[in-house]
């Protein structure tokens, strides 16, 4: 093909998930919740949708929606943005495209960490900039002090993060953002941090944001997703946050990207965003049980299951499970013959991969996961 097509590939998650819809397998592959959204948050859209316009909102978003956002994370991560210092996109991936058109310069490095999410690399490359690729290794996925100052040379102006971590589910500790934050700051560095998975965090590990860090409240660009925290993927909608002079670029790239998003669905968030603590802590206990049955169920079908403590998914290690196959091999036969969809983790590394580990999404019904564990045991 064209050769300006190379750096985009169809993405492993559309690819899996069209297997799983011609093969009729149960789709653990792509990340979405089984049910169609929380009723209380579906119809917090509808109410809007029918009593408020859908013309153009403001560019920026809606003020209800960047109000909400700067006094959630006031409220649930203590930190201090102004609705001014909120710019809404539709979807944490315009949020990503975005901060990385409006930022970026051709030879600027970007210091990102593997496993990475499938869309920084060609966002980066295409922005013009330079990818530096730090692999973290499993289980425990740490940052390593002396191989981060390795990386980071007089060109790197950026480190794209995304914590908690997709696929591995790791959530990075305290010692390890500051370590971030400090190097960020002795290098001049500008933290690009994609949060999406900020509420789904389990085992009594809590957030933090790298914003919240010394020296970082003016040179963090924190990107969450209303799909992640409400459980409605389809909505596509976002945000980035930044102090003012970052701000302003990030809404010239958003006007040229797609200028606004859906006014119902952010009114909706806004609502949303506002609900109290037990709601969101609700939520996430659901979530926590649907992880535990299903890494119960691997367990007990003889699947070594990886700990994590964040995002939707878990993931099992091949080898440490008796089976002698990459987790390229392995996704291609169970899809067809257990019918089960999943993800191979070595699709998050540029170069390198990690090819004995395989990723699993829980947000389903108990049902689903049940006659997903049977399908998985009677294929061993
Ligand atoms: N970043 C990460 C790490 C993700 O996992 C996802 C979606 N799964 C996104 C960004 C994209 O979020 P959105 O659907 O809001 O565009
Ligand atoms: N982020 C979702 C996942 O990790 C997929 C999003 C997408 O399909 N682009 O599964």
């Amino acid at each position: 093909g064209h050769p300006v097509f190379r750096d985009m590939p169809t993405t492993i998650f559309e690819h899996m998930s069209a297997r799983a819809r011609t093969s009729g397998a149960i789709n653990l592959g792509q990340g979405f919740p089984e049910s169609a959204g929380p009723r209380e948050v579906l119809a917090a859209a509808a109410q809007a949708m029918l009593e408020r316009s859908s013309q153009y909102p403001p560019m920026p978003g809606l003020p209800e929606l960047r109000a909400a956002v700067a006094d959630h994370y006031a409220r649930h991560q203590a930190l201090n943005l102004a609705s001014e210092e909120v710019i809404v996109t539709s979807g944490a991936t315009e949020a990503l495209a975005a901060s990385l058109l409006a930022l970026v310069r051709p030879g600027d490095e970007v210091l990102m960490f593997a496993p990475l999410y499938d869309a920084y690399l060609p966002l980066v490359e295409r922005a013009g900039g330079v990818a530096k690729v730090l692999r973290l290794a499993p289980p425990r996925w740490s940052l390593d002090r002396a191989a981060l100052e390795a990386a980071i040379g007089p060109r790197t102006r950026f480190i794209l993060l995304n914590n908690p971590l997709n696929p591995a589910g790791a959530v990075l500790r305290e010692e390890e953002l500051a370590l971030l934050a400090d190097l960020c700051v002795a290098h001049d560095l500008i933290a690009i941090c994609d949060e999406v998975w900020e509420h789904m965090v389990f085992d009594g590990a809590a957030h933090r944001p790298l914003m919240a860090f010394p020296g970082m409240r003016d040179r963090t660009v924190k990107i969450g997703s209303a799909g992640k925290i409400f459980s409605v993927t389809g909505w596509k909608v976002g945000w980035m946050c930044a102090a003012p002079p970052l701000a302003v670029l990030l809404a010239r790239a958003h006007q040229f990207l797609t200028f606004t998003t859906p006014p119902a669905l952010q009114w909706a968030c806004a609502q949303a965003l506002a609900w109290s603590a037990d709601w969101f802590d609700n939520q996430r206990a659901a979530y926590r049980a649907s992880r535990d049955r299903l890494a119960a169920g691997l367990g007990a079908a003889g699947y070594a299951v990886l700990p994590g403590a964040g995002t939707w998914f878990l993931s099992i290690d091949l080898p440490a499970s008796g089976i002698a196959m990459d987790d390229r091999t392995f996704c291609d036969r169970i899809v067809e013959e257990a019918g089960v969809a999943a993800i191979p983790v070595s699709a998050f590394y540029p170069a390198h991969p990690v090819t004995h580990l395989v990723r699993l999404c829980f947000c389903k019904s108990d049902a689903m996961l049940d006659e997903a564990v049977a399908r998985l045991a009677a294929s061993r």
